[in-house]
């Protein structure tokens, strides 16, 4: 694809970027099938080849209108797109670039900019978001029904294991997850625990930066970078042999933190090492299957089969291209995967998606459900905080971690 980028952004590292991915796409349209969006809404311009076209628009002109960011805003950042381009074009990467342009050039107005403030500003502080979903849950009748969905029963955690191997990783604890589903990150504790191998927290980290960058606060989103790097430095430099992500939304996050901050002098360095040390929890489990696999084969020969259809984030099967990881550990800890159809497809939780486009993410949602059911599941598996919220406020099934049925099975 030919350019020529407007002044205000040609000679910048976002420009050179773009211009590079611009280049890239031959307008095959291949990734318009496997579009989520384009699929519901069969608008060119809700599938990547017309938002690449909109994002080329925007670099080349210097303008945008309220109909760009429209349909900006309606991509679910999935990365469907880049499994299915055969020409290597990083859409997702592109959208970020367009939508922070965007932002800038097209004001949000009334309860748009208003849900933006609260999700950047306070759904990403774990001290605000525990005692806001606490009371959540006690006025949950009271409130619209897109947040209504989102306020989960409370849950209890279990009990930590101390740190007591000379082996330990680093987990991220994150900014939502400890309230909604405490036992997430207690149970991957417990596992790591049963082969040796102890998970800590950096008490000072927080949110990943996601939500802020998505939003199209790329500074806010490096700042959040910054504050996490230096919490886990400390910890990496010493005994830390990796950074384990138990949400992949937050996973795909981090690994961009050495992109992120290539060009801060203070940071670049720490940045590159860090996103080299992350891990997903299941890459980092499989990469111990030596000890880990006696535990589980020994697991499925007492509890026996259990069926259970997965469901793999697009944070984890189409941006960090881990596919098939937890679906092995399960199917070893005994469970039966049933079968699911469109499994590429998205859920439509997407960060902060299902609240701010929550027409579209319901739609998304039931459809994911319907595949997910089809086989008769007896609970549904997933793998980021997010996924399995949206999930479950569509079903009475059971939506879990999958590291929480690997902990039942072996503890
Ligand atoms: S990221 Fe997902 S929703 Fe966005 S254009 Fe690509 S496939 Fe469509
Ligand atoms: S599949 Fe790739 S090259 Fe083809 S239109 Fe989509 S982004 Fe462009």
């Amino acid at each position: 694809m030919q350019t020529e980028l407007a002044d205000f952004i040609r000679n910048t590292p976002d420009g050179a970027e773009a211009d590079e991915i611009l280049r890239k796409c031959v307008h095959c349209g291949f990734c318009t099938a496997t579009c989520p969006t384009y699929q519901l809404l069969g608008d060119e311009l809700d599938g990547p080849r017309g938002r690449i076209y909109l994002i080329k628009q925007l670099l080349e002109t210097g303008e945008a209108s309220a109909k760009t960011q429209l349909h900006l805003d309606r991509c679910l950042t999935c990365g469907a797109c880049e499994t299915t381009c055969p020409s290597g074009v990083r859409f997702v990467r592109l959208l970020d670039i367009g939508r922070e342009v965007v932002e800038r050039k097209v004001p949000r107005q009334g309860r748009g900019a208003l849900a933006r403030y609260v999700l950047k500003n306070f759904v990403t502080q774990a001290s605000w978001f525990g005692p806001a979903l606490r009371a959540g849950r006690l006025f949950k009748p009271l409130l619209p029904g897109a947040l209504r969905a989102k306020v989960t029963p409370a849950r209890g955690a279990g009990a930590r294991p101390p740190a007591r191997h000379r082996r330990r990783m680093v987990v991220l604890e994150g900014c939502v997850q400890p309230a909604m589903s405490p036992n997430i990150n207690a149970a991957a504790a417990r596992v790591f625990d049963r082969i040796g191998i102890s998970l800590v927290a950096a008490p000072r980290a927080g949110c990943c930066g996601a939500m802020r960058f998505h939003l199209g606060d790329a500074e806010g989103a490096r700042e959040e970078a910054r504050r996490n790097i230096d919490a886990w430095w400390p910890l990496l430099e010493g005994e830390g042999e990796a950074l384990v992500m138990t949400a992949s939304g937050c996973g795909v996050q981090v690994r961009e933190y050495a992109h992120l901050l290539q060009h801060d002098a203070r940071y670049a360095a720490k940045a590159a090492r860090v996103s080299l040390l992350t891990r997903d929890v299941g890459e980092a489990l499989a990469a111990e299957a030596e000890r880990l696999l006696p535990l589980l084969e020994e697991a499925r020969a007492r509890h026996g089969e259990r069926r259970i259809a997965y469901h793999a984030p697009c944070t984890l099967q189409h941006r960090q291209r881990i596919r098939g990881v937890p679906e092995r550990l399960l199917a070893a800890a005994g469970y039966e995967l049933t079968p699911v159809a469109d499994a590429h497809l998205c859920c439509g939780s997407a960060g902060t998606y299902s609240l701010l486009q929550p027409r579209l993410a319901t739609r998304l949602r039931d459809n994911k459900l319907a595949a997910l059911c089809a086989g008769g599941p007896q609970g549904i598996a997933s793998a980021n905080i997010g996924c399995i919220t949206h999930l479950q406020s569509g079903t009475q099934i059971p939506v879990r971690h999958w590291i929480e049925l690997i902990d039942e099975r072996i503890n």
